[in-house]
């Protein structure tokens, strides 16, 4: 149940549909910590199970943490006096994901109020064709996909059936990094964190973006995997 501190510990799902347990809600003080623990581990299984006994703790292949930045009782949101157009927006804990889009809104209301003049967008995109995901469609319908395009059929990450396809898309929908791919196509996301897939994955970096497989990194600079360029025997 929910608690001064949280929204309480639930099962619920991710926007694609696997399975997740927790969260925990402790103070900490280090803003960079995002360590998990055996303790909340054991408290969210103990809740956890409760609710669906059947959760098996082998069932689980990630586990994460982040930080709620607290700012007193409320949200932070003011025109900065000293840096006239400056609107500080902090402190956004929970349920700042829901408060979103009023946020959005009250702010821009604030620039407005502060004298800027607010224009539509010429080029905005209001709705955006739906990424195709072999994952989540009948089987009947990825069959079709696949005699219409062979590479719907080539099967890059097998733990959660990413195509080369959707790999590719991802790229040019502007994925450079391996978690950039792995954020639009969930390759990498499954039981085996990206040991099958990874280095195809790099791969097709490489070749769509035209740089060298000691270019292509996890999340940027400083995260790149193969340090010597030796393209020809890894490709
Ligand atoms: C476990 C948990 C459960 C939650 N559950 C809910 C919920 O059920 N409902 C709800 O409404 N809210 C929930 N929240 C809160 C919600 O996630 C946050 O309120 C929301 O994400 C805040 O949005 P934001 O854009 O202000 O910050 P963030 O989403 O944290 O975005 C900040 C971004 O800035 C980036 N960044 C940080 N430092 C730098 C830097 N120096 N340079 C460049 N980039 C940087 C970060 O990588 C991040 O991408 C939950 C939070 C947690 C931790």
């Amino acid at each position: 149940m929910p608690t001064p501190e949280s929204k309480g510990i639930l099962v619920t799902r991710t926007a694609d549909g696997n399975p997740m347990i927790g969260p925990t809600a402790y103070e900490v003080e280090d803003k960079e910590d995002l360590s998990t623990t055996d303790a909340g581990l054991r408290q969210v299984l103990l809740v956890a199970q409760r609710l669906v006994p059947a959760i098996d703790p082998c069932d689980i292949i990630a586990y994460f943490a982040g930080l709620r930045p607290a700012a007193g009782d409320d949200f932070v949101i003011r025109c900065e006096e000293m840096a006239p157009g400056f609107i500080t927006v902090a402190g956004i804990q929970s349920p700042g994901l829901t408060a979103a889009p009023a946020i959005a809104k009250y702010v821009a209301s604030l620039l407005e109020a502060s004298g800027l003049t607010l224009m539509p967008k010429h080029r905005h995109c209001r709705e955006r064709p739906r990424i195709i995901h072999l994952f989540s469609m009948p089987l009947s319908d990825a069959r079709e996909l696949i005699s219409a395009d062979p590479e719907c059929g080539d099967i890059v990450c097998r733990c959660e059936t990413v195509s080369l396809r959707e790999v590719k898309q991802a790229v040019a929908d502007g994925a450079t990094t391996l978690d950039g791919v792995k954020f639009r196509t969930r390759a990498g996301a499954g039981r085996c964190h990206g040991s099958f897939c990874t280095c195809r994955v790099m791969q097709v970096l490489a070749e769509e973006t035209g740089r060298s497989i000691s270019a292509i990194s996890k999340r940027g600079k400083g995260s790149e995997l193969v340090v010597l360029d030796r393209t020809d025997g890894f490709a």
